[in-house]
């Protein structure tokens, strides 16, 4: 005789098992604000490391060009040129030589994509300077609007795909386009050379076009939450990309949820986690917002696969995205692929004379230059 098949358990049936376990109040709040205190220690903590890498490297530029060569330049800043990291990527990839122009460029890039592949974006939404002032000016929008601003599905969607369409264009150029030949000549000529300095004066002297441009993306950034990071961003997209092979998802447990549906409506990707049994989706930045916003603490959690269902806590998620990226970094020091090869006497000889047309971007052009250059 076939095993009779048990009987499904009402909606009430189930509210009245869970109900001891339903956190409400001071208690939910009080654990909502344990895992925002969390993220956000390491977001701060995280921008006042940029911050000072910036303040070090504007400082160490002043002192080269005061003639002052025992001033050390804080490798760090190359975590900005993502571009040049890319080529070296692929220069590392074709010859087996990680360049030493821009060395740490590249580490910070090989980590980003190591958080990508094994704690989801968990690098935008904990470590990314631009993370959190994306995050901000979102929250600046809910005050005024006093509501979320969501797009709707059909506007979304096509303008989600443009960080995708950016990533394409820049991964085609540097991995199609370009000949081995024209990515050492790129690496090795005086624009990337001096990348991070002509960053430091475009930002110094902003254009009328481009003030025009940051003051649009900080306005649509406070109307559309995270506008840069949900539309634009082709870093962002990368770790998406990534993300999906990530052994670790947000997982809900439907025998212990109360459909109450705060967990998507927490969500600032806008993900119906409430309906989901793994968050699979490439825009999910492991923020940990849903389960932080959970009142039954074992309906939903970061977890392992499903075979395993190892669950990792917020504090445990947290301590493997900051060892992982900053312990990472250590472990390039130590092995001698942070510093970068160029001497100060080089620097300060290039900084003397970065109006030469030589330092002007080639747009698309890489004229192969000489040992002199
Ligand atoms: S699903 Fe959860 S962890 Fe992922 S983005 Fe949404 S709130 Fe953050
Ligand atoms: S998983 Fe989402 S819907 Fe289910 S109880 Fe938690 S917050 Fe509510």
């Amino acid at each position: 005789m076939p095993a009779a098949s048990p009987i499904p358990e009402t909606r009430a049936e189930k509210l009245a098992r869970l109900k001891p376990l339903v956190l409400k109040g001071a208690a939910l709040r009080s654990r909502r604000r344990r895992t925002e205190n969390l993220r956000l220690a390491v977001q701060l903590a995280s921008l006042a490391v940029v911050l000072w890498i910036g303040y070090r490297f504007v400082a160490w530029v002043g002192r080269l060009e005061a003639g002052d060569l025992d001033s050390a330049r804080p490798p760090g800043v190359e975590g900005f040129l993502p571009i040049s990291s890319l080529i070296s990527l692929r220069h590392w990839f074709e010859s087996g030589e990680f360049s030493r122009v821009h060395p740490a460029g590249l580490v910070i890039l090989l980590l980003a994509i190591g958080t990508g592949v094994l704690l989801k974006k968990a690098f935008c939404s904990w470590i990314c300077p631009v993370g959190i002032v994306s995050e901000s000016l979102a929250s600046v929008g809910r005050r005024l609007f006093r509501r979320r601003v969501k797009l709707p599905r059909g506007l979304d969607y096509p303008l989600r795909s443009l960080k995708y369409l950016l990533l394409a264009f820049f991964a085609y150029s540097i991995f199609v386009v370009m000949t081995p030949g024209e990515i050492v000549t790129f690496l090795h000529s005086p624009y990337n050379k001096v990348a991070d300095v002509k960053m430091m004066l475009f930002f110094a002297h902003l254009t009328s076009f481009a003030l025009k441009v940051l003051a649009v993306l900080v306005v649509l950034s406070v109307v559309v939450p995270y506008f840069w990071c949900r539309f634009l961003c082709p870093y962002g997209a990368l770790l998406g990309l990534l993300s999906l092979a990530s052994p670790l998802k947000i997982t809900r447990t439907a025998s212990q949820c109360i459909d109450c549906a705060l967990c998507a409506k927490a969500c600032p990707a806008g993900i119906g986690v409430d309906r989901a049994q793994r968050v699979r989706s490439d825009e999910c930045t492991g923020c940990l917002s849903c389960v932080a916003a959970c009142p039954v603490p074992t309906a939903l959690q970061m977890e392992t696969p499903t075979r395993w269902r190892r669950v990792v806590r917020p504090t445990v998620f947290a301590g493997l995205v900051v060892a992982l990226f900053y312990g990472g970094i250590q472990v390039a020091k130590i092995a001698g692929y942070w510093k970068t090869e160029i001497t100060n006497e080089e620097f300060a000889r290039r900084v003397g004379e970065i109006d030469d047309p030589k330092y002007h971007h080639g747009r698309g052009e890489i004229e192969p230059y000489g040992p002199e250059d």
